[in-house]
């Protein structure tokens, strides 16, 4: 399986998982352009916030590939963003289905959107996890977090960082809220308490620009894999500006 992040951040997400001559794209935050590259044979979508989807019209318009999501999320999508209705497969929470190569199941998160989710990927023996957009670590969340070889997992900001930003205060307190989105120490307690000795490589994402760094995020986790005894886990930060491989 090759994972590859195209884009993380609140300026946009996309990621493509290959493998075996399938690829699917988790997400289209980014505009068409940025994948004219990729062949691509469905989308999965986590939730109808703008940096997860808005260069999927666009990517329709081009290409005629499935769009999976669950009912909710699809509504909001034909409605306010003018996908149409015939792209879409709709699945439900929990129900495992296929797309190519790839066994996929989608897991409920806490986001302040409708029904929002995060999904586990297998392709043969090898599973991965993306949650990003998270609000609170649930043991539900972890649980899936416990099933992964490699996940991409949102360390969204640095509480004190988020505090002092000067933002708005109902913005500082939707981020960090339980339907916001997940802060570095939190990002490390899931690991901490879920992460399984099959997890291989790590990919913290949707770090934010103003209210975290990379370098943060990375010790943040860093110093808690080495907690754990686990300094063999691949680590690495996703990047709002470019492609990294996961
Ligand atoms: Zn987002
Ligand atoms: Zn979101």
């Amino acid at each position: 399986m090759r994972i590859v992040s195209l884009a993380s951040g609140s300026g946009g997400n996309a990621t493509v998982v290959e493998h075996g001559g399938s690829a699917i794209l988790v997400d289209c935050g980014v505009p068409c352009c940025a994948l004219k590259d990729c062949a691509i044979d469905a989308v999965l979508i986590t939730h109808s916030h703008i940096d997860h989807v808005k260069g999927l019209k666009a990517l329709l318009r081009r290409r005629d590939i499935p769009v999976y999501a669950n009912f909710m999320t699809a509504e909001v999508l034909a409605s306010e963003y003018g996908v149409p209705e015939s792209a879409f497969v709709c699945f439900e929470n929990g129900q495992p289905f296929d797309v190519g190569a790839f066994a996929v199941r989608a897991f409920s998160i806490p986001h302040d959107t409708s029904d929002p989710v995060g999904y586990l990927v297998r392709a043969e023996d090898v599973t991965y996890f993306h949650g990003t957009d998270i609000g609170t670590p649930l043991d539900s969340i972890g649980l899936k977090l416990a099933e992964a070889d490699v996940a991409t997992l949102e360390s969204n900001h640095d509480p004190e960082m988020l505090r002092t930003s000067g933002r708005p205060p109902c913005l500082i307190q939707r981020i960090a809220g339980p339907r916001g989105h997940l802060a570095n120490d939190q990002a490390c307690d899931l690991v901490r308490r879920f992460a399984s000795p099959r997890l291989k490589r790590l990919a913290l994402a949707h770090i934010s620009r103003d209210c975290n760094s990379p370098h943060l995020a990375f010790d943040a986790m860093r110093a808690t894999l080495l907690e754990m005894g686990r300094s063999d886990v691949v680590l690495k930060t996703l990047s709002q500006d470019g492609a990294v491989e996961i």
